[in-house]
This record gives C-alpha cells, structure tokens and sequence, in this order.
C-alpha cells in the first residue's frame, strides 16, 4: 500500500473524531503513522514527531513500552476477557486492590468501565441513585462549570460546559446548574490571581445555600479544566469547594479523566487541596495509554447506600458494559502501577516539571503570549491578539492550526486547544527533550505570528 493508497481508503471508509472531513481532506491531509518509540511516532514517510500531546492525554511511559507490552501479551495468552457479573478475574482484582491501597483515603469500591465518558456517567447515576435510595428524593440536579468537559456522550455533554461542543445538542440535555469557570487569566469577577478571595464561589455558595435540598451534586476537572482551553485555577479553590459540599450535603465527583495518574505531578489532582472527593473518575493515563479502561471509586457511604438484600430489585446499580474491566487492560494497568511506582514520580517528575518552568520564560516576552500556565506536567501558552485588552484571535484566524501545522514541519505534535498552545507529554521526556520540544513550540509561533 503506498501512502496515496492509505488516504484515500481513509477519506472513503472513515469519520475521524472531532474533525471537519472536507478540511482533513484539504490543506490538512492525514498524517499516516507506522509506529510509535518513546515520546515519538513516526509516519509512512519517516518523519518523526514529539508526541506532546501524548496522544490525547493518554500516554504516559511513551509508545511502545517493552514491559506493557509483554504485560498485554501474557495476558492475552490465559483470558482475554470474560463477563464480569457473575465473573471476576485476578487482573481486575489486583488493579482495585492497588488502587485503593494507593490512594489509601475514603476511596474504597472501585466500578469499572471502558473510557473517560463512561467513567462520568457511573459517577452521575451514582450520585443520583444514591440520594433516591437515601430517601432524599428531591435531591436530582447536579452543578457543573462553564467551560467544563466530562466526555461526549449525552449525560457527560449535559454537564459539559464548552457551547462549540456541546450548543447544538441542548434540547436532548438533562438540566443543571451551572457555575463560573475558574478562569484566573480571565477572571470572571475581574479579580487578579494573586490577591483574590476567591469571589469566583460567592454566587455558588447562595445557590447552594437555596437549593441544596434539589442538588445531588457537583461535577469539576480538578486543576486544570483541559479541553476548555488548559484553563487553570489554585488549589485553594477545590479546598473550599469541597468545604461548601460538605456543609450543605452535595456529593463532590472529581474528575480526573486526565489530569489523573502525574499529571498535575501528584497521583491525582486532588491531593493538591488536601482534600478527598466522594466519587473519583480516573481513565486516559490508567493504562500508560494502551487500552481503553477506566475506574469510577466511591466512598464505603456511598457503596453501603445500594448493599441490601434488594428483595424488589431495586437498590442495584444497573449499569455495564460489554468490556467492563477488561483483562487485557487490567493487565496493563497493573504493569503501568508497578513501573510508576518504580520510579518512584513526585521525584522522577520534578525535574522535569522545572525544565518546563524555565523553558516557558521565553515565550513571556512575545507580543502576542497573553498567560503561560502550568500545573506539574502540563502547560499552556495562551495566544491572543491583543495582550493589553487581551483579546483572542478569532477563530477564522485559525491561529492555532496554522502553529500546529508549522510545528509539524519541525517535528513536533503542537495539536492546539482553542487559542492555546499547550504540552502535556509523556513523563519519559528528558530536559534536552523539553528544550528541543520548547525550541520547536517558539519557532513554529513565530513563523505564524512573528517575532
Ligand atoms: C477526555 C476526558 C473525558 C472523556 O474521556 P473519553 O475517554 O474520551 O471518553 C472526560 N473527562 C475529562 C476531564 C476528559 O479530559
């Protein structure tokens, strides 16, 4: 098959995700990968690219990784997979066992299911169910941010927040309240960062003082709210958040579909507020990027809610999928633990979280760098037109397309998020690697924007 053959059966047999088809077949024109080492993947031609996205937020030890390979071959030679009611298996067992040993909280009964969305949509009808069985009946809506994303189907679309996305199917949307975006950079009480009192909850607080006895709960991306824009907030707002939750009863469900597993440098993005979440969603990064798995963990109290004789069948938990804990993914995911706890992160990463921190300084002067936010091993260089007013580009501008494109050329993934710039790689990067992929970030945004 040449790379022509390869195309065009693309374009005639395939809908890619959040892509416009007649632009992909245009100027864009696939990419064809062959393989992936480390933090690179090469395509049909030979050119190699920094994976800084890590392949949508999912790889994290780098692209065909010996051990989690192995790991998914052994596994695929005893059970490759089984239904899992009724059912279990020693990969799925050892992989909640691990969990909940590691995040060593109130944490205790991990649900299993098959990606991101999935994950948030155990964590709603849990959380809903939970308040039914507690005889709390009028206890339905949850709260959920502007600018938010909790995946693609329609439930996680309800509680999305970003309108591009997420406008069109409003008529087929459960209702919710929904909330500011910890937007710092642009703040929506027009307050600055570093001095804030964090107005940005005040409203919240006198919903939930009013409405507390209607709300189930409340939905948030921890940190960092990713496909909003790399948006970023303090720690200190979650550590409040979580306060108003418990003061008036609202199940806190975070999730941290992508911001788990390092990201933020610690295991999951919470332990930053010292705080613990009522439901934890956790996916992407759970197995190193291999396969597609993900965990919905409660608390015992929320568990206990639903554990009953159930005589009329109605304290079940009804909800599964064909590849419910999956063993190959479960496989994975437990080699993925061992390794990161081989290298032991929080030290592993610091350096690396430094070499972005000093590498991000530059872009600082450039007339069209508005906000440069990082939280561990993600960051974001947010690009506007104009920095006093801090107006953006407008989307017909496709700024940020044009630096992706640009950043190709010199091998590197730059895939932007709206008017952002952003580098969220796997942790095997080096600090040589950082500079190169920082070197090549600053070019490409100069080529399209100039000096
Ligand atoms: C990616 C993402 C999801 C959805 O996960 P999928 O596996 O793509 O369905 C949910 N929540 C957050 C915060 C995400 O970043």
């Amino acid at each position: 098959m040449t790379k022509q053959d390869w195309i065009d059966d693309d374009l005639k047999y395939i809908w890619h995700p959040f892509t416009q088809m007649k632009q992909y077949e245009g100027e864009d024109k696939p990419i064809c990968i062959v393989k992936g080492e480390g933090i690179y993947i090469e395509d049909i031609d030979g050119n190699h690219y920094i994976d800084s996205v890590s392949s949508w937020w999912v790889n994290s030890l780098g692209h065909a990784n010996p051990r989690l390979a192995k790991a998914l071959y052994e596994q695929a030679q005893t059970i490759e997979h089984v239904i899992f009611a009724g059912f279990t298996h020693k990969p799925a067992i050892s992989l909640a066992k691990n969990l909940v040993t590691m995040l060593n909280c109130s944490l205790k009964h991990v649900f299993y299911s098959d990606n991101g969305s999935t994950a948030t949509e155990v964590a709603l009808k849990m959380a809903f169910q939970y308040w039914q069985l507690k005889g709390k009946t009028k206890k339905q809506k949850f709260i959920a941010f502007d600018n938010a994303y909790h995946g693609d189907t329609i439930g996680a679309v309800s509680v999305g927040g970003i309108d591009m996305y997420h406008k069109v199917y409003s008529p087929l949307l459960f209702e919710i309240i929904r909330e500011k975006s910890p937007y710092c950079y642009r703040c929506p009480c027009g307050k600055e960062k570093e001095t804030c009192q964090l107005e940005c909850l005040d409203d919240l607080e006198k919903i939930l003082e009013k409405q507390h006895d209607e709300i189930a709960g409340l939905i948030i991306e921890p940190l960092i709210q990713a496909a909003g824009g790399m948006i970023m907030y303090k720690a200190e707002y979650l550590t409040r958040l979580r306060a108003l939750c418990d003061k008036y009863q609202v199940l806190f469900i975070d999730d941290e579909v992508a911001m788990g597993f390092y990201r933020t440098g610690k295991l999951y993005a919470y332990q930053h507020a010292g705080i613990e979440p009522d439901i934890l969603c956790s996916a992407k990064a759970l197995t190193a990027g291999y396969l597609p798995l993900s965990v919905t963990i409660c608390t015992d109290e929320i568990y206990q809610a639903f554990y009953d004789d159930d005589k009329d069948g109605l304290k079940t938990f009804y909800h599964g999928h064909s590849y419910t804990a999956n063993p190959l993914a479960c496989a994975v995911a437990n080699e993925n633990l061992k390794i990161l706890a081989e290298l032991d992160m929080e030290k592993y990463l610091a350096p690396k979280i430094i070499a972005f921190q000093k590498g991000l300084e530059k872009f600082r002067e450039h007339k069209n760098v508005g906000d440069i936010r990082q939280w561990g091993m993600v960051s974001a260089i947010e690009i506007v037109e104009d920095k006093e007013s801090k107006k953006s580009f407008s989307y017909e501008e496709q700024i940020g397309k044009k630096i992706y494109q640009a950043g190709l050329k010199r091998g590197a993934l730059l895939r932007p998020m709206w008017n952002c710039m952003y580098f969220m790689p796997p942790y095997i990067i080096t600090e040589q690697e950082i500079e190169k992929l920082l070197t090549i970030a600053y070019d490409s945004m100069c080529e399209v924007l100039g000096n």
